[in-house]
């Protein structure tokens, strides 16, 4: 089951942002899957809840995205589907053929911060 090391990574990269913002809480994260990358989504929620215990992420909440595109803004990560216009609506940045067509992106973290 690799959705363990994807949640390993991820909480991991949460750990780096809770202490760079010195965070006293993780209270949600939005990851996204691509349809392509093998990810279930469902494995990833158990392992999440598994894995999470006396992390940061203990209380957070998660939101699992699957992701049918192969595009994406590169500034927040909003995927863009194809057939649309390959530009993101809220930063009108031209979207990037994504690594999340094929993996696990993390979208948003939502820290309580001091
Ligand atoms: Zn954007």
């Amino acid at each position: 089951m690799h959705e363990y090391s994807l949640v390993q990574a991820v909480v991991e990269r949460i750990e780096e942002e809770v202490q760079k913002q010195r965070a006293l809480a993780v209270h949600a994260l939005t990851v996204s899957v691509g349809e392509l990358g093998g990810v279930d989504p469902e494995l990833f929620r158990t392992a999440f809840e598994t894995f999470r215990q006396g992390t940061v992420c203990e209380k957070a909440a998660l939101t699992v995205r699957v992701v049918p595109a192969t595009w994406s803004c590169p500034a927040c990560g909003k995927a863009i589907e194809k057939g649309a216009v390959l530009r993101c609506p809220a930063c009108d940045l031209p979207a990037k053929m994504g690594e999340g067509s094929d993996g696990l992106t993390l979208d948003r973290v939502e820290l309580e911060v001091p």
